[in-house]
């Protein structure tokens, strides 16, 4: 494939943008080369800017899950922006979709918009804080939950220790209410709660871990983390902006039969557009102003575009949940086909697949928290990517992201990517 149109809009953009992208992923840095530009996409496909037809395992990192330029979707934002695109009032729209959600989803009675996922668990950890007048959280190493400084902090040398910054910019003081606990160890959590007695506002936890590649909950693990809750009036908060109606109508609550306190929502909710939310019962989402002190608020919250879209894409997905079914059948193809190719080549590796969320990890060792996602050859995955790429297939371009398959793949689609995955490894 010839990425001419690319490397020239790559090399344009570096001069305007910082690294010529406006989300880090995008820039290719885990696996060099140069970042693809794309033009179009329409249901499974990509289409660049040199005219290369790409198969998409990324669907805008989950948001397209019906596959690009859903019908239903683009229909609703074309027919919506007619009528202005935004306001600063509120519109029926922003109730129709609300209700819709709280139906969907256990456990909440209501909800709120804001513009991102980074913007949802931000306010999510402000409003736990609120409720409780405590200031400690715990997120586990390895799971993302947005760029807000609570959250940009990583595992130092032990588990259980008070969090340092992984990003300059990040202060000290923000650092140290953030605490570290291990992806699918309890032991972990009980040794913070021990040593934070009362302290802790709320437990942040991506229910299928998905940004240290896809890593499923242990059996016993989240209800584990709800008992903890329980036992010191701590919230549970599932980040639910890459589960949420991706895993099934009501998310990762329903497909696994926990319940949070709090639950994050963007990604599928938005349908491609920039939305984000948060959710909760009652008793929990009164403190939020205007009816109670906790504050939040945005200039675009709920704007009608995005609305427009989130509702035409729910409601696709309330009507048809078989949706899920079928995703998830497309995507134990591909695991299964994946696997039988590298047992034969004898290559050490660890598939992990949760619903429509699976990744490959060239490691031997059994991948479920960050330290075992780290194991992973990085050298392995660059051939492995670029290779991919070369016969038309996207996917992410790190080791430590999920590929996130929509409903528009065909089984053919699958095959074709299976034969592109036996060249490949057939090629190391
Ligand atoms: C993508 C993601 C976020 C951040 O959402 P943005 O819309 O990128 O701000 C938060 N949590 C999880 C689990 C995510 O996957």
């Amino acid at each position: 494939m010839r990425y001419q149109r690319s490397s020239a809009l790559y090399q344009a953009a570096q001069k305007v943008i910082p690294g010529g992208v406006n989300s880090p992923v995008r820039a290719f840095k885990a696996v060099g080369g140069t970042p693809i530009f794309v033009e179009k996409a329409k249901g499974a496909y990509l289409y660049d800017e040199d005219g290369n037809r790409l198969i998409d395992y990324i669907s805008s990192w989950g948001p397209v899950i019906l596959g690009h330029a859903f019908e239903p979707v683009i229909k609703a934002v074309i027919e919506r922006a007619k009528l202005g695109t935004s306001f600063g009032m509120p519109t029926a729209l922003e109730t129709e979709i609300a209700s819709l959600a709280v139906q969907m989803v256990p456990n909440i009675d209501k909800i709120r918009f804001v513009n991102s996922g980074t913007e949802a668990c931000m306010s999510a950890i402000r409003l736990a804080r609120g409720v409780t007048g405590r200031e400690k959280i715990i997120k586990f190493a390895g799971c993302y939950h947005g760029h807000s400084d609570s959250f940009l902090i990583q595992a130092g040398s032990g588990a259980v220790t008070f969090g340092s910054p992984n990003s300059p910019g990040v202060t000290q003081g923000t650092a140290k209410d953030t605490l570290l606990a291990k992806y699918n160890d309890l032991e972990s959590v009980a040794e913070i709660f021990k040593e934070n007695e009362n302290q802790i506002a709320a437990i942040i936890v991506e229910p299928v871990a998905g940004n240290m590649g896809c890593i499923p909950p242990k059996e016993g693990f989240l209800e584990g983390l709800r008992s903890f809750c329980d036992a010191q009036g701590t919230l549970l908060v599932f980040d639910e902006v890459m589960t949420g109606f991706r895993l099934a109508p009501g998310g990762a609550q329903e497909k696994l039969g926990v319940k949070a306190d709090i639950i994050t929502f963007g990604k599928v909710l938005g349908g491609g557009l920039p939305v984000g939310a948060f959710a909760a019962k009652n008793e929990i989402m009164q403190h939020l102003a205007p009816e109670g002190p906790v504050y939040q608020a945005g200039t675009l919250s709920g704007n009608p575009l995005a609305m427009a879209a989130g509702l035409a894409m729910l409601t696709e997905l309330n009507k048809n949940p078989s949706i899920f079914s079928s995703l998830e059948a497309k995507t134990k193809t591909l695991h299964e086909g994946m696997e039988s190719i590298l047992l034969r080549k004898g290559m050490p590796f660890q598939i992990n697949r949760f619903g429509s969320m699976i990744s490959l990890h060239f490691t031997a060792e059994e991948v479920v928290d960050f330290e075992t996602a780290a194991l992973g050859n990085n050298d392995f995955f660059k051939k492995y990517f670029h290779g991919m790429l070369d016969e038309g297939i996207y996917l992410p371009p790190s080791a430590f992201e999920s590929y996130f398959l929509n409903d528009a793949l065909s089984m053919e689609d699958i095959y074709f990517t299976l034969k592109a995955f036996e060249k490949t490894i057939n090629g190391f």
